[in-house]
């Protein structure tokens, strides 16, 4: 048993190692494929639950990694936050969707709203409020069709700064919204003192919406708590035309999956927008 005991220890540990390797790989070749400007955003839907018309995009990050292909965002946006990277990615993100919206409004593209990701290292080592400022001046988008989207986590860290951040871009007429919310610490009392427009509730309580009375409570109680103060609550991961007739049934403002639309390269999205005639 001690046998097979440090046996399965070594295969652990050189499963360790090369999932290590990997990683350091991994960082390696982002940080080159940002430098070379190899990464492409995709963009998805959100749509309103009543009319079904086109409310929003979300720009979504995506890498083609030479050797292992396609990297899952999950995967190499947790690589960059381990480091200075985010910032790096972030700040190309950023000037990508409004260089990607300036193209759109020159050649007459009806624009809903673009939404970027932002994580915790761009607000807590980085001044993102200069950073959304400049990337608007400079590429001319107004700031209306800007929105910035970030997790609870985010807001966990640093509450005071990251509210007064919110509250700077607001100003501006960017709008804010909370990404994933339910699965974060502390959810309620975030919402009192944030200054967001909206929040979007994670796929996991949409998931099984429909058969699980547990998840219906959540959502409907979320629901109405953001209503009364005065978000407008988007949900996310919508799969299938039940889940949709239950969310449009419990109020929900907006809707965002694949039931909607998929995340699609820039050059498919004037074919998206036309066929949900943003409102
Ligand atoms: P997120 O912000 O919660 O984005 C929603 C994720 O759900 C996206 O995954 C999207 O493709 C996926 N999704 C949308 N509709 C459906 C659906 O109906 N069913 C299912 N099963 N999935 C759906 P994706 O593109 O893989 O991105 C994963 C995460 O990576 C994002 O989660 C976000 O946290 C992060 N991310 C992506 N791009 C960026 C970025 O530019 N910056 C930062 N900071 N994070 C990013
Ligand atoms: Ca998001
Ligand atoms: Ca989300
Ligand atoms: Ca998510």
């Amino acid at each position: 048993a001690k046998r097979n005991g440090r046996d399965r220890f070594q295969l652990f540990s050189a499963a360790l190692a090369q999932e290590r390797q990997r990683a350091v790989a991994l960082e390696t070749g982002l940080r080159a494929a940002i430098a070379a400007g190899d990464l492409r955003l995709h963009y998805q839907p959100k749509v309103a639950a009543a009319t079904g018309e086109l409310t929003g995009l979300e720009a979504l990050a995506r890498w083609h990694h030479p050797e292992y292909g396609e990297v899952s965002p999950d995967r190499f946006i947790a690589i960059a936050e381990e480091s200075t990277l985010i910032i790096e990615l972030g700040s190309w993100v950023l000037r990508e969707a409004c260089r990607q919206a300036r193209a759109w409004l020159d050649a007459g593209v009806p624009l809903p709203p673009i939404a970027v990701n932002v994580s915790a290292g761009q607000i807590l080592y980085h001044d993102l409020v200069a950073e959304v400022t400049g990337v608007i001046d400079a590429s001319g988008v107004p700031p209306e069709l800007l929105q910035i989207e970030l997790t609870e986590s985010v807001m966990a860290k640093d509450p005071e700064l990251v509210a007064s951040a919110l509250d700077t871009l607001s100003r501006r007429g960017v709008t804010t919204a909370i990404d994933d919310f339910g699965t974060g610490y502390s959810s309620l009392s975030y919402l009192r003192s944030f200054p967001a427009h909206a929040i979007k509730i994670d796929q996991v309580f949409i998931e099984r919406l429909t058969d699980s009375p547990d998840d219906d409570k959540i959502v409907r109680a979320t629901i109405s708590l953001a209503h009364s103060l005065g978000f407008r609550v988007v949900a996310e991961g919508v799969e299938t035309e039940a889940q949709r007739d239950h969310l449009l049934a419990l109020g929900c403002d907006e809707l965002q999956g694949w039931y909607i639309g998929r995340p699609a390269p820039a050059d498919s999205v004037p074919e998206v927008i036309a066929r949900l005639r943003p409102g």
